[in-house]
C-alpha cells in the first residue's frame, strides 16, 4: 500500500502465471530479487517517515524504467522483485540488472536532502534454476547475498545458472552492446614495408576497444562475440568510414598513404549495400579505389551465400583490393583464388613465426610464395618479428611484410611521424 506496487499475494499469482506460460512455449523467465544496501541505516538515523518516502521514490523509478509485461513487486521491507518475461535470457537479465544498479546511481531527493543509496541483485532462471515460485524466490535469494557479499551494488546469478566462464562472456556482451554510442573504439594502425629497400607500402586499420571497466580489450575477444550479436556490422562500419576518413587526413597533412588496409567481417560482406557504401566514402574523402584494400578470411570467401559474391563482384568493379586475410589457416580448397577478384594473400603469422625453427612452415612459407607470384599475386607476411625471418621471406621472394620488426599497430599520428618524412612508395 505505501508504494502502490502489487504486494506478496498478487504477484505470487502472477509468477506462477508466468512461469506456467514459460513452461508451455518452451521459453525462458527471470526473476531478479533486490535488497536496497544499508536501508536501516537511513531508516535508524533518518527517521521512518524519510524511509516510506525513499520506498516510494524506489518504486516509481522500477515502475517507470521498466518494459510492459514485466512485474515489479514490494516483497515487504526494502525488498523486491522483479519478473521478466518474454523469454528472458540470462543476458538479458544481466542486462536489465544492470540497469536497475544503474537507476540508484543518481540520488534520491527527500524534503532538503539527497539521499544515496544503492541495491544488490540476484536471480534466478526458469527453467535452469527451478520450476515453482519457492525455488525462484530462494534462489533468487540466494544470489542476492552472494551480490552483498561481493561488495554490495552489483548483481549475481544463482550458482546452477551460469558457469564463471559464462558469466565472463556476459559481461563482455553488455559493455559491447552501445559501445559504438559511447564512442569507446579508435584505430590503430599497423605499417607494411618493402622487404627490398623498406619503403612504406600501406598500412592495415586495427581497431582498439577501450572499455572504463574491462580496459582494453584486444580484437580477438570482442570481435567473435560482435559477431554473434549481430552488432559487427555497426563496428565494421564505423571503423571503414573512420579509416576512410584518416586517410583524408594524412593527404591534407602532406601525408601520402599509398595504401590502406582494413578487415572485414561476414556480416559486412553479406550485406547488398557494401560496395555501395565503399564507393561513398571514396567519394566523400576523395581516395582513389586501388588506395583501398579490404581483408577477408577464406572462410569468408568460401561461404555459400550468393549474396557475399555478389559484393565481391561489386567491390571488384570499384577498383578496390581485396586481400585474403590468415592464408594458410583456412580451407584447402584454392579454386576459390580463380573465381574470385582477389589480389593479395597475407601469409598467416602462425607460419611466419616458425621460420627458422620448423621445416614444415619453411616449406609452406616457400610454396604459398610460389603460388601467389604463379597466379600474379601479390604476397605480404604477417608478424615478421625478427631480421631473420625477414632474411628467409626475401629469399624467398616475398615483397611485402608486416610485423613487430618493423613497428607495432600504432596510432595514426605515429604512423606520419615516423613515415611522413620519407617518401612513401606510390602504388
Ligand atoms: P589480423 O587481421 O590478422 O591482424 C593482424 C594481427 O596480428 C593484429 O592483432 C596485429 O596486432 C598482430 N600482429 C602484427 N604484427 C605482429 C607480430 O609481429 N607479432 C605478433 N605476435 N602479432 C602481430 P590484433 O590487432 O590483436 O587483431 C587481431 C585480429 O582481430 C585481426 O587479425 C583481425 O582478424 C581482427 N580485427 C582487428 N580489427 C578489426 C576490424 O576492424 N574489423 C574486423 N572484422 N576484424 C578486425
Ligand atoms: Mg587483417
Ligand atoms: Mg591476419
Amino acid at each position: 500500500s505505501l508504494t502502490a506496487l502489487p504486494n506478496r499475494v498478487l504477484f505470487r499469482d502472477r509468477l506462477e502465471h508466468g512461469i506456467a506460460r514459460a513452461r508451455r512455449e518452451g521459453a525462458m523467465l527471470a526473476v531478479l530479487y533486490l535488497d536496497l544496501d544499508n536501508f536501516k541505516h537511513i531508516n535508524d538515523t533518518l527517521g521512518h517517515h524519510v524511509g516510506d518516502e525513499l520506498l516510494r521514490q524506489i518504486s516509481a523509478r522500477l515502475t517507470e524504467k521498466s518494459r510492459d509485461g514485466d512485474t515489479v513487486a514490494r516483497l515487504g521491507g526494502d525488498e523486491f522483485v522483479v519478473i521478466l518475461e518474454n523469454d528472458a535470457s540470462p543476458q538479458t537479465a544481466a542486462h536489465v540488472a544492470h540497469k536497475i544498479i544503474q537507476l540508484f546511481a543518481a540520488p534520491f531527493s527527500i524534503g532538503e536532502r539527497d539521499i544515496f543509496i544503492t541495491t544488490s541483485v540476484g536471480i534466478s532462471i526458469v527453467p535452469s534454476d527451478g520450476a515453482d515460485p519457492d525455488t525462484l524466490l530462494k534462489q533468487a535469494d540466494l544470489a542476492m547475498y552472494k551480490a552483498k557479499q561481493q561488495g554490495r551494488n552489483t548483481f549475481q546469478f544463482y550458482e546452477a545458472t551460469l558457469s564463471a566462464q559464462a558469466l565472463e562472456r556476459m559481461t563482455l556482451e553488455n559493455a559491447l552492446r552501445g559501445a559504438c554510442q559511447r564512442r569507446e573504439f579508435f584505430l590503430h594502425f599497423q605499417p607494411q614495408v618493402n622487404l627490398a629497400d623498406g619503403r612504406l607500402m600501406g598500412v592495415e586499420t586495427l581497431v582498439r576497444w577501450q572499455h572504463p571497466e574491462l580496459g582494453l580489450v584486444p580484437p580477438a575477444r570482442f570481435i567473435p562475440v560482435a559477431e554473434e550479436l549481430g552488432i559487427i556490422g555497426e563496428i565494421g562500419d564505423w571503423v571503414l568510414a573512420e579509416a576512410c576518413q584518416q586517410m583524408a587526413r594524412w593527404r591534407e597533412a602532406g601525408f601520402d598513404m599509398p595504401r590502406l588496409a582494413v578487415n572485414l567481417s561476414v556480416q559486412q560482406l553479406e550485406r547488398e549495400d557494401l560496395a555501395g557504401r565503399v564507393s561513398e566514402l571514396l567519394m566523400r574523402w576523395q581516395i582513389p579505389a586501388d588506395r583501398l584494400e579490404l581483408e577477408v578470411t577464406e572462410s569468408m570467401l568460401m561461404g555459400k551465400s550468393g549474396r557475399a559474391s555478389e559484393t565481391l563482384e561489386g567491390l571488384r568493379r570499384l577498383g578496390v583490393y581485396l586481400a585474403v586475410d590468415d592464408f594458410g589457416t583456412g580451407y584447402s580448397s584454392l579454386g576459390y583464388l580463380k573465381r574470385l577478384p582477389v589480389h593479395r594473400l597475407k601469409i598467416d603469422y602462425s607460419f611466419v613465426r616458425d621460420i627458422g625453427r620448423d621445416r614444415n612452415s619453411e616449406n609452406l612459407v616457400q610454396a604459398v610464395i610460389a603460388l601467389g607470384n604463379s597466379l600474379g599475386l601479390e604476397l605480404v607476411a604477417e608478424g615478421v618479428e625478427q631480421e631473420t625471418q625477414a632474411e628467409f621471406l626475401r629469399q624467398a621472394g616475398c615483397p611485402i611484410a608486416q610485423g613487430y620488426l618493423y613497428s607495432r599497430p600504432v596510432p595514426a599520428a605515429e604512423v606520419q611521424q615516423r613515415w611522413g618524412a620519407i617518401s612513401p612508395a606510390t602504388a
